[in-house]
């Protein structure tokens, strides 16, 4: 229903100027998401990178392989964690 190509771009910007953030497709949003670096991803959820491996890794964040072998982390999936932990 929302497109949301070019969304986000600019977004995390605002807040997390350490972060980077991309859109890519997120297979278990079945639709392009805003992702994080880990170490973004970790800020955001304020625990250790080391975490948000596991977390990925046990599915509790949505996980998104780049080419260059490093992982993003899907932010739609942060958002949900972050209002549970909260
Ligand atoms: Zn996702």
């Amino acid at each position: 229903m929302i497109t949301q190509a070019n969304a986000g771009m600019n977004f995390s910007t605002n807040n997390f100027s350490y972060t980077e953030s991309y859109v890519k497709y997120c297979s278990q949003c079945a639709t392009k998401a805003e992702t994080l670096t880990t170490l973004g991803a970790a800020e955001l959820l304020n625990v250790r990178i080391y975490d948000i491996y596991r977390k990925a890794e046990a599915g509790e964040i949505h996980s998104v392989a780049t080419p260059h072998g490093s992982l993003m982390i899907c932010r739609n999936s942060l958002v949900q964690e972050k209002r549970f932990r909260v």
